[in-house]
């Protein structure tokens, strides 16, 4: 099998990278380096198996090229992360919608399976005990940014259900919840590696709000195991799945495991939100995934404990 991955050089298409060509599979990576790193894919420059095309999801023909050259597509290239939507949110709405319209309407141009990746940021405010799939969303106004990033994957999930549905194209959607591991960068939000290397220099951790809002993490492996097997069960198109971890954890707690689990100096540092991201920003105070469906479907139930994940982002920032 040859697989296209969009945003193949980022943080989890690398590691999708990895897993199909350990198999033996063949892979083209697409990636407009805008958030993703040549870094996270330097240790495949001599695997014939692989090849990197730079360019971006919103150039048509580009895409039309390198879909009609494969046998299956994992759509992971987004704007992502709360830090580039709210500093970017024109530029992360095209890429999210106009992208992913590209994307699938050349998928099913050549009749390619797509696997969509979505975000728990679906779910908006909702704080119920587990999401699960179809459980509604509570979303604040569409003008301020966070609930435009949600909007706009909304829109890629209708876009592949659809043409699932009217149109017979096999896609797969998967709504991820706080992704980590190695590769992810801080510099976009994410919090485990912002606050390992702040941990790691001994500076201040910096956490936003009062630390009492919570998140379940899961390790990246988990997560990449989870996404090929959906992307292949017949069963799994046209629906929508969660993949996230089990460890509910307080960011509060999340910066005293790094602090303690680093050996770090740090302390920490509350910052409220409008200072650390807009005025009237709003966070999700809650979010805790239903896995049932991918459990049931292809056996998902992550491996990597929190403090796992925590020392394997440790190990990957001291290298
Ligand atoms: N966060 C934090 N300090 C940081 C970065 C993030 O306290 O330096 C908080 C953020 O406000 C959120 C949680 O950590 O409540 C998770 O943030 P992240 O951006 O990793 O993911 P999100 O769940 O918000 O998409």
């Amino acid at each position: 099998m040859r697989a296209l991955i969009t945003g193949g050089a980022g943080f989890i298409g690398s590691h999708v990278a990895d897993c199909l060509l350990e198999r033996g599979d063949q892979v083209v990576l697409l990636d407009d380096l805008s958030t993703g790193r040549l870094s996270n894919i330097e240790h495949l420059e001599d695997n014939q198996d692989a090849e990197f095309v730079l360019g971006s999801i919103l150039n048509a023909d580009l895409v039309d090229h390198v879909v009609s050259r494969v046998d299956v597509v994992y759509h992971l290239a987004a704007a992502v992360g709360v830090n580039l939507i709210v500093e970017k949110p024109l530029e992360s709405l095209m890429t999210n919608i106009r992208g992913t319209e590209t994307v699938v309407e050349k998928a099913h141009k050549y009749g390619k399976r797509t696997l969509v990746t979505s975000t728990s940021e679906i779910y908006g405010k909702n704080v119920s005990d587990s999401l699960s799939e179809d459980d509604d969303r509570i979303l604040g106004s569409p003008l301020k940014s966070r609930w435009s990033y949600s909007e706009a994957k909304a829109i890629d999930e209708i876009l592949a259900y659809t043409y699932w549905r009217e149109k017979g194209l096999e896609t797969v959607i998967v709504r991820l919840f706080n992704t980590v591991g190695p590769r992810q960068t801080g510099s976009y939000g994410m919090v485990v590696p912002r606050f390992v290397s702040q941990a790691l220099r001994n500076e201040s951790i910096t956490v936003f709000g009062d630390g009492t809002q919570t998140r379940c993490f899961c390790y990246v492996g988990d997560v990449v195991t989870g996404l090929v097997a959906l992307s292949e069960h017949p069963d799994a198109f046209g629906k929508v799945f969660n993949l996230g971890g089990v460890e509910e954890v307080s960011i509060s707690d999340l910066a005293q495991r790094v602090i303690e689990r680093s050996g770090s100096t740090s302390e920490v540092e509350f910052i409220p939100y409008d200072v650390a991201y807009e005025e009237g920003f709003e966070d999700m105070e809650r979010r805790v995934p239903d896995n049932t469906r991918a459990h049931k479907l292809v056996g998902f139930a992550p491996t990597a404990s929190l403090d796992d994940i925590i020392d394997r982002v440790i190990a990957d920032q001291k290298r």
